[in-house]
């Protein structure tokens, strides 16, 4: 008997994979892919829709380090200061590459230590309580680092946790926390609130809120706001000086692309840069460059986020966020962010089909919106998720998985393509019928 379901099924896959080979055809991006060293796994390219966790290779990364330890070699200590480029002006090129990534001034860019450690270094100049002004607004459950962070640093400065940290929860348990729920709050704690600290894409959902609005709602609240843009720097728009964001931190493993335990960077809005007053952990390397090797006894805070800076950076660290960095120039943001969408839209068009066929299945935690979202889309499979998941993987099919059911997939424009999410569509249904025992 011919199974017409099946041919139906079959006949929907093929029209994406059609699609995807037209977009891919038409994408002005698809070169990139060549600038990365993709993972395989017997012998075949693996689909690797994990950018959001560690960003893939550049080619060009290892090239980068080699010069570095040239340098080293050939001028000891003076490769800070001589060779073709002095290690002395990296940051400033960072800085510069940066700069329309997050949407900020290159003076408002520091790429120094990790995330979590900058966090600290943030909440020491900007969580300023003041008499009944000491709450600090986050979104419940953020990313456990983030929680520790704010938990350790309160206890360290003497403040009980659950006294201070306001927890934005969402109005609808079922669904995401939404920006709505964030302003809400704000208007809520009112003149309670020192600092409102959100995740500017949270890492389970994958949803994009609205990081003007909030600070704008913040600022007229009397609070400060900052933004931990791990899954945002290189995902989505940031525009972060004309928000008025008072400061901002990512890590640049995930989507951009600089390796394992990158060297992070964060944002310091510039009204903060001459200010010599702000608390501030200081170290040498926060000390105008000019003079920083006149070695005064007083610290004076260069006038720029790198006044923030503590010790002498990583070069070898350097070299593999510029190695990636590069990559974003040559790319441009506007191409890269616009094909993320398109990669997140194609992917949630296919599951959509796929729920028609199969009675809704598929749970999309990532909200619709094109302005709520970057390039992950995050699902989950209620009962069967993991063994989706394993089957996915063991076919070198690579999202991520996260307790208790949520499977994250993102497809980031620089080296993934439509057909590889056609290819993610398609294993996804075969491997849910072949869980549920569910027939094509
Ligand atoms: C990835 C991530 C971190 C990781 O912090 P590190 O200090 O780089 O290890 C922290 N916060 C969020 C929201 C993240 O997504």
């Amino acid at each position: 008997m011919v199974d017409e379901q099946a041919a139906f099924n079959r006949s929907s896959m093929d029209q994406f994979h059609n699609y995807a080979a037209k977009a891919d055809e038409e994408d002005e991006l698809k070169g990139f892919r060549d600038y990365f060293l993709l993972p395989t796994q017997n012998g075949r390219e693996k689909i690797y829709f994990l950018g959001n966790s560690l960003g893939l290779q550049p080619k060009t990364t290892s090239e980068k380090i080699s010069s570095v330890l040239q340098q080293w070699h050939e001028l000891g200590v003076e490769g800070f200061f001589k060779g073709n480029k002095p290690w002395l002006d990296l940051h400033s090129s960072l800085a510069e590459k940066l700069a329309p990534i997050v949407g900020a001034l290159p003076s408002e860019i520091t790429v120094m230590n990790q995330l979590t450690v900058n966090l600290h270094l943030m909440l020491v100049s900007f969580y300023k309580p003041i008499g009944r002004r000491r709450k600090i607004l986050c979104e419940s459950k953020a990313f456990p680092s983030d929680q520790y962070m704010l938990q350790t640093h309160l206890s360290f400065r003497g403040f009980d946790p659950e006294d201070i940290i306001a927890e934005v929860t969402p109005a609808d348990p079922e669904s995401n926390i939404s920006t709505g729920d964030i302003l809400t709050a704000i208007e809520k704690y009112g003149d309670e609130l020192a600092l409102v600290f959100i995740g500017g894409i949270n890492y389970y959902s994958g949803q994009l809120f609205d990081m003007q609005a909030i600070t704008t709602r913040a600022h007229k609240a009397g609070a400060l706001c900052g933004f931990d843009l791990a899954h945002a720097a290189g995902n989505v728009f940031l525009d972060l000086h004309k928000w008025d964001v008072d400061f901002a931190c990512w890590c640049s493993y995930k989507y951009l692309n600089a390796g394992p335990g990158a060297i992070a960077g964060a944002f310091i809005h510039e009204r903060y840069h001459r200010d010599q007053n702000i608390s501030r952990f200081g170290g040498w390397w926060g000390y105008p460059s000019d003079d920083r090797f006149i070695m005064k006894k007083e610290f004076v805070a260069a006038e720029s986020a790198e006044g923030w800076q503590l010790s002498t950076p990583s070069i070898l660290l350097y070299a593999c966020h510029e190695a990636a960095l590069e990559i974003f120039a040559e790319a441009g943001m506007a191409k890269i962010l616009s094909k993320g969408l398109a990669l997140s839209s194609f992917l949630l068009r296919i599951i959509d089909e796929i729920n028609k066929r199969r009675i809704n299945t598929i749970k999309i935690l990532t909200p619709r919106e094109t302005n709520q979202r970057g390039c992950q889309v995050s699902i989950s499979i209620p009962g069967i998720g993991k063994k989706v998941f394993d089957h996915l993987t063991a076919q070198g099919i690579f999202a991520d998985w996260r307790e208790p059911d949520v499977i994250r997939v993102a497809p980031v424009p620089l080296y993934n393509s439509f057909t590889e999410v056609a290819r993610f569509g398609e294993a996804l249904e075969e491997a849910i019928v072949e869980v549920s025992g569910d027939r094509l």
